[in-house]
């Protein structure tokens, strides 16, 4: 069953929704206030949100800022009575995949739904803490990043970043398991398939090169994380997530 989370705080609109996908294959969750949507947000990780903007507590913008800022992939519909141009512009460049304007048709917004959760079926592999998208090739889709194992190319915006083979081989396999943590011991047996002694630091070294190819700011890195006195691992986005609702 998918689950849906539903963050509207008229009741009656709420509640429509809710019958409609219930009676369906879906299992819905609402939440009235902005506050409460984050918070069931991070505990249910819902297969698709459907969000008001005019919440009494947080602006819906905001809430999609906020979701978008540590997940990329979750489908994000917007329901506002707000039909302003700009409302819609925003919304949409958050990263919200659908814009629909009160008063609509039930039928139509499953409609939708239903095609996002069919899509959204057949391209991803949801891990139990990525958010990161895996094609059927295995390419990993990451925000604007994407590591193709198939052709080992790896783009950033569309943009082809020159990467060398050992880059790529490291890069694959930090972001294939997205919050581990890996030692440079393990990377090197990883990708040398050796236990070099002393070697440790040539790591380091490559992953510097990565860094300078794909981040924005190698100073502080989005990507790759440096876990201190331990190695190296590839952003985990509910961590990043928390790190933003405590911080
Ligand atoms: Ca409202």
């Amino acid at each position: 069953m998918k689950k849906i989370l539903i963050i509207e705080d008229e009741q009656d609109i709420s509640n429509l929704i809710k019958k409609v996908l219930d009676s369906s294959h879906y299992t819905t969750t609402i939440a009235s206030n902005g506050e409460d949507g984050l918070k069931f947000y991070k505990e249910e990780r819902p297969d698709l949100l459907i969000l008001d903007l005019t919440l009494p507590d947080i602006d819906g913008i905001d809430i999609c800022r906020t979701i978008r800022k540590g997940d990329e992939a979750t489908p994000i519909f917007i329901l506002s009575a707000r039909n302003e141009e700009i409302d819609r512009i925003m919304g949409l460049e958050l990263g919200a995949d659908d814009y629909i304007t009160k008063p609509f048709s039930i039928r139509e917004l499953k409609a939708r739904i239903d095609v996002f959760i069919r899509r959204w079926d057949n391209t991803t592999n949801k891990g139990n803490f990525s958010r990161s998208t895996i094609t059927s090739d295995g390419e990993i889709i990451r925000g604007p990043l994407k590591i193709d194992p198939v052709r080992r190319r790896v783009s950033v915006q569309d943009q082809i970043i020159n990467i060398s083979r050992k880059e790529f081989d490291i890069l694959h396999l930090l972001a294939s398991s997205p919050g581990k943590v890996f030692s440079r011991e393990m990377i090197l047996e990883s990708i040398w398939g050796v236990e070099w002694d002393g070697f440790e630091r040539m790591i380091d070294s490559h992953i510097k090169r990565i860094r300078s190819k794909l981040e924005k700011n190698s100073i502080h890195p989005e990507w790759i994380e440096t876990i201190w006195g331990v190695g190296y691992r590839f952003n985990d986005n509910l961590e990043k997530y928390a790190t933003l609702r405590t911080g």
